[in-house]
């Protein structure tokens, strides 16, 4: 089986301000893996150019095996971007609308069968928003738009889910069911990319971990990451505290 993601000596500056140098990673099928860190060491630069939004200046970025910038399976990747939260840009649809529309990749607009609503209904159970269905997308709250997006994703089945930041704005007991909605679907295949800046929550749920601070100062499993020094290379010698949730 291929590796989801490939990322071989990715480059990329904005004008001359480098934010990634020589970025070398592979992301499993079946990964879960938390990218971190400090504010403005490249994550989401690095999660634009795996998805094909940002080309990089060098390097290669495959994705299921293909040149992402020939990659035609976009159905087959989920984003929720760190603007998710937000009400506004939101598409004038209801939430069951918004599910619906995974299936457009596989069937087109216009031609949903019994059988694509029902996938797009068991996305919404999946997720546990059903209650929510014919509410409108810009009515619902930060956490529950993510679901929504990801009910989405689901829908049009994804197998690969990036997250920047999922739950910023999102109250503590929402963001610990959203993080268990996540494990839940790594167990069920979906390979996932977390972008996340509590580091407590990636060590607690991630099982690989890339630790960035535009070079990669760590890329394996969260037990390595843990014992080695990484941390404090790339977060620098300011002290960064690591939170642990039990
Ligand atoms: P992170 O997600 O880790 O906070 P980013 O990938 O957003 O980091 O940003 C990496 C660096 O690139 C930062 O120094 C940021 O200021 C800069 N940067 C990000 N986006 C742009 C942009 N559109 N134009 C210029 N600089 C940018």
């Amino acid at each position: 089986m291929s590796n989801a993601v490939n990322v071989r000596n990715v480059s990329f500056a904005y004008g001359d301000q480098p934010a990634l140098e020589d970025v070398t990673l592979t992301i499993e099928s079946g990964d879960f893996l938390g990218l971190i860190g400090p504010n403005g060491s490249g994550k989401t630069t690095l999660l634009h150019i795996i998805l094909g939004l940002l080309s990089p200046d060098s390097g290669v970025v495959e994705l299921f095996g293909q040149p992402v910038d020939s990659f035609d399976q976009g159905e087959r990747i989920g984003y929720v971007s760190q603007k998710a939260t937000d009400r506004g840009g939101t598409m004038p649809v209801t939430v069951r609308e918004c599910v619906r529309m995974g299936r457009f990749a596989h069937v087109g607009h216009g031609r949903l069968s019994d059988e694509d609503r029902k996938i797009a209904d068991d996305a919404l159970e999946t997720v546990d928003i059903t209650d929510l269905a014919d509410q409108q997308m810009n009515q619902l709250s930060g956490g529950q738009r993510q679901r929504a997006y990801i009910a989405r994703a689901l829908a049009s089945e994804a197998d690969l889910l990036a997250l920047d930041e999922p739950t910023v704005g999102v109250d503590a007991e929402s963001r610990d069911a959203f993080y268990q909605l996540l494990e839940s679907l790594n167990e069920s295949g979906i390979t996932i990319i977390l972008i996340e800046h509590d580091i407590g929550v990636v060590t607690d749920r991630a099982d690989r971990i890339a630790c960035i601070n535009t070079q990669l100062y760590h890329h394996g499993d969260t037990e390595s990451f843990v014992e080695s020094d990484a941390l404090s290379e790339a977060y620098g010698a300011t002290g960064t505290v690591v939170h642990h949730h039990h």
